[in-house]
């Protein structure tokens, strides 16, 4: 397997050298795997003159998976659009037509009262939310803004699913399904929206291929409320674009804990980019501050999703859930009684526990 590390700016280089040096120890116990390391955003830029370098994008497109840190830092600010960081991102995603976006929720016990919900609620909590990356009213046309025939200013974007992207994504939504609890609950508004009335009519299609993973639907106004009142009833949450980057959000504070939140984009040949939800924390950078678990975490993502190794992945979760229960914690978690440790100490500690 050929994996590519793009460590990014901020935090990223520090919180990647942990997750690689995991990967490491992956490698000693048999799984077979080539790491080339590249820099993309404000990296690319300061060594190409470009957020994505040519040779970036290149080696992105021959590899298997990638593990990425986070781009981005005030430094970078005053560049021309094109030449932000954020342009590498948004570009390797498209290139490489990285549609089905996961992003796990799951409240560790040892980190229960980072929650600001109430315990009851969301102990044990461990729901994925899929969201479609490339369709929707963020890329529909027509879009702009015009002046309507009253000669005032009017804005209109334009929601949009063909039944190609909302099959695809169905499927990726039910065959993670079946690597957990075996529900999807499709969230829409088929109430008010065309759009959404397609997309029910396609996922309850495509549910027939899968007869052993139950399939519900729900509104996605009641979907908001249903995430804060009882989020334990969810295993998949499958939605579209804009419905998506909002309870993915939602869903994620449910956690309390943005250093902690995996994710991972894939495409139609289960090729992934796999990062952390937070962002270059510039903040904290080169300071051994950082919480290095949720890049780890999306490393156990990449086995579990591009590798097909479930195995390996529970094992790396199984050991930060260790080294939580010992104890250990970096700032951003920190807890009454509980030892305050680096970026370094806490990948340090994974590995030993691994
Ligand atoms: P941020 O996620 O970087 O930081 C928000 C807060 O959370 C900060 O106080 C930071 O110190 C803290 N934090 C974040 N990650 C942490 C970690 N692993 N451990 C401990 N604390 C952590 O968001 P921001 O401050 O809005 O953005 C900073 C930069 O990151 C900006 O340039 C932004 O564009 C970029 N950004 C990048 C991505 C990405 O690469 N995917 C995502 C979001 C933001």
């Amino acid at each position: 397997m050929k994996i590519l590390a793009l460590p990014g700016d901020g935090i990223g280089p520090e919180i990647v050298n942990q997750a690689l040096a995991v990967l490491d120890k992956i490698r000693a116990s048999g799984f077979e795997c080539k790491v080339v390391k590249m820099p993309i955003g404000g990296a690319g830029y300061e060594a190409f003159g470009d957020p994505l370098p040519e040779k970036t994008l290149e080696e992105a497109k021959g590899s298997d998976a990638i593990l990425l840190g986070a781009v981005g830092g005030p430094k970078y600010d005053e560049l021309p659009r094109h030449q932000r960081p954020e342009q590498g991102l948004l570009r390797i995603r498209k290139e490489l037509e990285l549609f089905a976006n996961l992003r796990p929720a799951v409240v560790y016990q040892e980190l229960l009262k980072a929650s600001a919900m109430r315990s009851s609620t969301v102990e044990g909590l461990d729901l994925m939310i899929l969201r479609e990356l490339t369709g929707d009213i963020y890329f529909g046309q027509p879009r702009g803004q015009r002046i309507n025939n009253r000669g005032e200013r009017e804005g209109f974007d334009t929601m949009m699913y063909s039944e190609s992207e909302i099959r695809r994504i169905a499927r990726v939504g039910f065959q993670i399904a079946r690597k957990r609890a075996c529900k999807v609950c499709s969230v829409d508004k088929a109430n008010v929206l065309d759009t959404s009335i397609l997309w029910r009519e396609v996922v309850t299609e495509v549910a027939k291929d899968y007869p052993d993973v139950e399939l519900t639907h729900m509104y996605v106004d009641n979907a908001a409320m249903q995430l804060v009142q009882n989020p334990k009833q969810f295993d998949v949450i499958l939605t579209g674009n804009i419905f998506g980057d909002i309870l993915s959000d939602q869903a994620a504070m449910l956690t309390g804990s943005i250093g902690m939140l995996p994710s991972a984009s894939l495409n139609k040949e289960g090729v992934g980019l796999f990062e952390p939800v937070h962002g270059s924390a510039p903040d904290i950078a080169q300071r051994d501050r950082a919480n290095p678990l949720a890049t780890i975490l999306s490393l156990a993502m990449l086995l579990r999703y591009s590798a097909s190794r479930g195995d390996l992945a529970s094992k790396i979760e199984n050991a930060v859930k260790k080294v939580l229960a010992d104890g250990y914690r970096t700032l951003d978690i920190k807890q009454e009684g509980a030892e305050v440790i680096g970026t370094n100490r806490m990948g340090e500690l994974v590995c030993a526990e691994l």
